[in-house]
């Protein structure tokens, strides 16, 4: 039997004998159903017309993709350590030449991801490299392919030593972030996904409850994602696709634009506009 993969979100579902009837997760108002109705396919059809692909973003961190994009289109972030590698956030495909590269590279010690969108094949890359799986209590009623791998926590976790997973909320309730500290160098390292988005303009960031159907989040929920965060100390921000990355100052970069967020709310604009 197949396991099932939402051709719109590209999340895997059960290896059932047939497909489930709705994707709960493209059901949601936060995602959509595709404009031709929801549709399923298998990772054996993807491989078919698709390859994984990895890029180092900086040392010791390589992100995960597909190519062409499926889905959503995010690129994960697999993070070296010396105590084991964490992968961050899940891509719908892992094909075998990216299998022996991750497995180079030290293989996958534990996964956690940003929310219920970027889950896509995370329990395939679990069982190929005999990783936990590290799941928000909050967000389990997401959960769409069950798995003995999987591990609720509720507010912190470290997936290794060292690294610390976080729920912050907002964009779901088990919206998550990991901390890297020593990356960019030793300054610190925030992957984020979704839970707070590294926007086109790189020096901001922004918060939503939809990004396709572009439902904002409320001033308190705001307020509370860049406190929630504050306790980390980092440089950088690593959002949830190819180049969307704050270099530098990613730390201040949050709090300007969460304070930004907060003004529009408010009706407040730039000043001469
Ligand atoms: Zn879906």
């Amino acid at each position: 039997m197949p396991a099932w993969i939402c051709e719109t979100c590209a999340v895997q579902h059960a290896d059932t004998l047939e497909p489930p009837a709705i994707c709960e997760i493209c059901s949601d108002e936060r995602q959509y159903v595709g404009w031709q109705g929801q549709r399923w396919t298998t990772m054996d059809e993807l491989a078919a017309g698709h390859a994984t692909v990895l890029r180092a973003e900086e040392p010791d961190l390589v992100g995960i993709g597909t190519e062409p994009a499926i889905g959503i289109g995010q690129r994960a972030l697999l993070v070296r350590t010396p105590h084991g590698n964490v992968l961050w956030d899940a891509v719908p495909l892992l094909d075998e030449p990216a299998r022996q590269r991750i497995a180079e590279l030290g293989g996958i010690a534990a996964i956690g991801m940003s929310h219920p969108h970027f889950y896509a094949a995370h329990v395939e890359f679990a069982d190929a490299f005999d990783a936990r799986i590290l799941i928000p209590r909050a967000d389990e009623q997401w959960i769409r392919r069950p798995s003995k791998r999987i591990e609720l926590f509720d507010d912190e976790v470290q997936p290794v030593p060292g690294v610390t997973l976080a729920r912050i909320g907002g964009h779901f309730d088990g919206a998550a972030v990991l901390h890297w500290p020593a990356g960019s160098g030793g300054r610190g390292a925030l992957l984020t996904g979704d839970t707070i988005t590294v926007v086109q303009d790189r020096d901001w960031v922004s918060f939503m409850w939809s990004y396709p159907n572009l439902i904002p989040l409320d001033e308190a929920t705001v307020t509370d994602i860049a406190d929630r965060v504050s306790r980390f100390s980092f440089d950088r921000v690593y959002g949830g696709w190819w180049g969307r990355v704050v270099i530098a100052d990613g730390a201040a970069a949050i709090r300007r634009s969460a304070d930004r967020y907060v003004a529009r709310l408010h009706g407040e604009r730039p000043a001469n506009q």
